[in-house]
């Protein structure tokens, strides 16, 4: 696709200084608080321009990689050398344009763009399958490193060249014995004697674009330190080389290479950040990329969505559509509601990143240190978008594929690259059950160590939780019976953390099928309780589109009903796993008590909210 071909290209926009403050918000802390609906930032409120990036994005996606490409049955492969310089130049062209300076400030050429902004980028890129992750590694895990950490003058050596895609960036933390054990590398910096010089040894594994990547930050331990510091390895450093291209089982339009230091000469000014620094550096990068990389899985399930519910529209068998038989409602009304949920909760996550970066500021931090601070505060929001957007993704995708039939199968549909593509991402940013555990370790972490979160007040409250529940004449609005649910689930949480953490005291940690029920019990509630409060904010707006809310109502009113049912099924399973004979009867009838079922029609719900898209034509929500 030639440049001329493509219409668009990215508005310049100028870096917005945010200078207000907000009210003060911990990461975590949904579980013992409510939040308020006003507080909630949602994705109606994204500014005009923010929305036309993210169209742009799109637009450019469905340009350079749908239509040459997966509408004619193919698929970019990096082992084939012209695939390689082709996605190379579509990288490049994705520069010319604007794309890959999304996240770098604008004083290094870049557009400065906010969190949530980037986030709603990201929710477009799957349009671009395999070039999502060329991408996403260039404005996230290859250039935030240098744009949180770097000192001015690696600012200014760096940033500018990979806003404009002269210098592809890649990240390399992960080694053949270090993977979810990511501090556990072997690949070891030397000061040279003349002090001028790391002399770098090791070996990394599954690097994204290090194929044709000019920048690697590189992680590796100095001499005989705990931790990991990271250093800035260009392509020509004598000593550095390169592997063959992966073969790999999907994201095959994407470069992935082994890389290789045998004695390799990094400069002393190349040090990233401080020494021992760099395990943390690996951390917040890894934060800020788990949610984009939610968004990421939530756009990949409006991808799939959109083409299930224009295929079931016209594709008729026993004499109608198949849009209209319950088997292919229940499908699309699921996967919509899902897809709902997980979006507010990436744009709440997304805004209080924003926020609390703000107010950093605003208190005089530097730059950098905001930025740091900030991601770091939303660790457990962070990897809830992770583990719940790209489980969202495999499944849509999935659900597409058998909604299309036979049709799934081929080719030309791009079903087949999307499924392979989308389970990637239950692996990379760190696995599923690392973020999901990660999310309950972080929460425990800040109650019991640096004491940030109170859980033991709100512990304490339980008790009166359970007889206003045992009260046969409590009110039943629809409005007090989610945040009925909402509290039960968090009782719940809380409930089973407290009794689970009686029986094991500190070996609960080498618990983790209990620590894997209570992530269950900990994503349910964040997903539940944003999309409860982005429908709160939703119906107190005068210029709301009422049919569009009344179908997300029903979708806050489904997600609770299945949350509900996720979370009595870990807490029961979580309860059998430590107690027994009376002892099991009590936790169990608690566990009745705070989640007490709601009484909607999911049949009907996922019915409605079915018929909505596909009248719509997709997604619209
Ligand atoms: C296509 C692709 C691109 C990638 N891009 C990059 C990149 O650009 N840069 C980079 O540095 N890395 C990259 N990676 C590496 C990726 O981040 C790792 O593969 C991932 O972190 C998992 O590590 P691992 O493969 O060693 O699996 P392992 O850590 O060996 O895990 C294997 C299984 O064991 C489980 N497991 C591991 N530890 C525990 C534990 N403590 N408790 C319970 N279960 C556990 C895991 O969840 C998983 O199910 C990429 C990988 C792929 C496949």
């Amino acid at each position: 696709m030639s440049q001329e071909a493509i219409a668009v290209k990215l508005p310049v926009v100028e870096e917005k200084k945010n200078t207000k403050t907000y009210p003060p918000v911990k990461g975590g802390e949904f579980i013992i608080q409510n939040s308020k609906a006003a507080d909630f930032f949602i994705s109606e409120e994204f500014e005009e321009e923010a929305r036309m990036m993210g169209d742009l994005v799109r637009d450019f996606c469905i340009k350079e990689i749908q239509e040459p490409f997966f509408k004619n049955g193919r698929e970019l492969e990096v082992t084939n050398k012209e695939d390689k310089a082709e996605m190379l130049a579509i990288l490049k062209r994705s520069g010319e344009l604007g794309l890959c300076s999304v996240s770098i400030p604008e004083a290094y050429g870049g557009m400065g763009l906010d969190f949530k902004t980037n986030t709603l980028i990201s929710t477009k890129l799957p349009h671009g399958f395999s070039f999502a992750t060329t991408l996403g590694a260039q404005t996230s895990i290859g250039c935030l490193p240098i744009v949180y950490y770097g000192n001015e003058a690696q600012k200014q050596k760096y940033l500018p060249k990979i806003a404009s895609a002269e210098y592809v960036a890649s990240y390399a933390l992960t080694e053949p014995t270090a993977g979810s054990d990511a501090n556990a590398g072997k690949t070891k910096a030397i000061l040279s004697a003349d002090g001028q010089q790391y002399i770098i040894n090791g070996q990394k594994i599954w690097i994204t674009n290090g194929g044709f990547a000019d920048i690697y930050i590189v992680f590796a331990k100095i001499d005989t330190d705990k931790n990991l510091s990271a250093f800035i390895v260009e392509r020509n450093f004598e000593g550095f080389s390169i592997g063959a291209e992966e073969k790999k089982f999907g994201i095959k339009g994407s470069s992935t290479v082994q890389i290789f230091f045998d004695d390799c000469k990094v400069p002393v000014e190349n040090l990233l950040g401080a020494r021992e620094e760099g395990f943390k550096m690996a951390l917040t990068i890894l934060n800020g990329g788990r949610i984009k990389a939610g968004a990421g899985g939530v756009g990949g399930a409006m991808f799939a969505l959109n083409r299930s519910a224009e295929y079931a529209k016209t594709r008729k068998q026993f004499g109608k559509s198949i849009s209209e038989f319950g088997v292919i409602q229940a499908k699309i009304g699921d996967i919509a509601t899902k897809t709902f949920a997980i979006e507010t909760a990436l744009y709440r996550t997304a805004d209080l990143i924003d926020r609390k970066e703000a107010n950093l500021l605003a208190n005089g931090a530097t730059a950098n240190e905001a930025k740091i601070t900030a991601t770091g505060e939303f660790a457990i929001e962070a990897a809830i978008c992770k583990v719940k957007g790209s489980d969202l993704c495999c499944y849509a995708i999935d659900e597409a594929m058998q909604i299309h039939g036979g049709m799934g199968y081929a080719a030309e549909t791009g079903l087949g690259m999307g499924y392979r593509d989308a389970r990637i991402t239950k692996i990379y940013e760190g696995t599923n059950e690392i973020n999901a555990m990660l999310a309950v370790g972080e929460l425990s972490k800040r109650a019991l160590q640096t004491k940030e979160l109170d859980l033991m007040s709100a512990g304490k409250k339980i008790p009166s939780f359970v007889l206003s529940q045992i009260n046969p004449f409590r009110s039943t609005s629809d409005e007090k019976e989610q945040l009925r649910i909402l509290q039960g689930l968090k009782n719940t949480f809380l409930y089973i953390t407290g009794a689970a953490g009686k029986h094991f005291k500190k070996k609960l940690v080498d618990e983790q099928e209990i620590i894997m029920h209570l992530s269950s019990i900990l994503q349910e509630t964040f997903v539940a309780e944003c999309a409860y409060l982005k429908v709160q904010k939703l119906s107190k707006k005068a210029d709301v589109d009422k049919a569009k809310l009344a179908i997300q109502q029903q979708m806050v009113q489904l997600y609770l009903y299945d949350a509900l049912a996720t979370a009595k099924h870990a807490a029961t399973e979580a309860i059998a796993s430590f107690a027994t004979g009376g002892q099991q009867k009590r936790h169990n009838r608690m566990v009745r008590i705070m989640l007490k079922p709601y009484y909607i029609n999911p049949k009907v719900l996922r019915r409605n909210i079915a018929q909505a898209v596909v009248e719509n034509g997709g997604y619209n929500f």
